[in-house]
């Protein structure tokens, strides 16, 4: 069931437990700000998520409420996974499900990254 991205934060959630270890996952980066690691049921050759340490629930709170630091090393961490993983030269895309309308599952930011083949139109 998509998330209301106006809750408060969940430690309970999937990401949260991730991030504490308790769950495992197929880490692809990770730095002071930011983890990143392959999607479990992929909708792409390639399909990354890169989630913020801090406790966020989706794009909207953290834009609003995420120190600069940690906007400028998630921000930058997502171009770097990109770009090291050679997807700067085929192209790739990003996405921020945000709340109830856009199917949000997990209340914890996460941004994916598409790639290793011809995407189409966003809204084909
Ligand atoms: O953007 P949305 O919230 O719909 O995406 C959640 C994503 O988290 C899904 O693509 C799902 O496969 C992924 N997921 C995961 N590992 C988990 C639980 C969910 O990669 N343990």
């Amino acid at each position: 069931m998509p998330v209301d991205a106006t809750l408060p934060y969940d430690d309970d959630n999937i990401f949260a437990k991730i991030l504490r270890g308790e769950i495992p996952c197929d880490k692809v980066h990770e730095d002071e700000h930011t983890l990143a690691f392959r999607d479990i049921n992929p909708q792409a050759p390639t399909h990354i998520l890169v989630i913020p340490k801090g406790r966020y629930v989706s794009w909207a709170d953290f834009s609003a409420r995420a120190q600069d630091a940690e906007i400028t090393g998630f921000v930058r961490a997502v171009g770097t996974i990109a770009r090291q993983a050679g997807l700067v030269e085929t192209g790739y895309r990003l996405l921020a499900n945000t709340g109830g309308d856009a199917h949000q599952e997990v209340p914890h930011l996460h941004v994916h990254i598409f790639a290793g083949t011809n995407l189409g139109p966003m809204l084909a």
